[in-house]
């Protein structure tokens, strides 16, 4: 994503087949803040989504050894479906 920022903020940028394309600077960089600022609201949800998934184990420190099913809408699957996708995202962060 990094790259496409630069890419956007570059004002050109060639295609896979060597075709230079040419875009506003204006609308890069609207397009490039957008970018910035989606990520920064997405860290900021990450941040409060690992908050609540923390605070859910504070309060509820012993985990029960009942089976749920798929699709269960409890808190604790919630919960766990927070952190997966917590663990997704810095995965992805990660391979950039
Ligand atoms: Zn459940």
């Amino acid at each position: 994503m990094d790259d496409l920022v630069k890419a956007l903020r570059a004002g050109e940028q060639a295609d896979m087949d060597g075709t230079l394309v040419k875009v506003s600077r204006q609308a890069c960089e609207e397009a490039a803040a957008a970018i910035e600022a989606l990520q920064a609201q997405l860290a900021e949800a990450r941040d409060k989504a690992r908050s609540v998934a923390d605070a859910y184990d504070r309060a509820n420190p012993m985990r029960t050894a009942d089976i749920h099913r798929d699709g269960c809408d409890c808190l604790r699957c919630a919960v766990d479906s927070i952190r997966a996708l917590i663990a997704f995202a810095n995965m992805l962060e990660a391979a950039k």
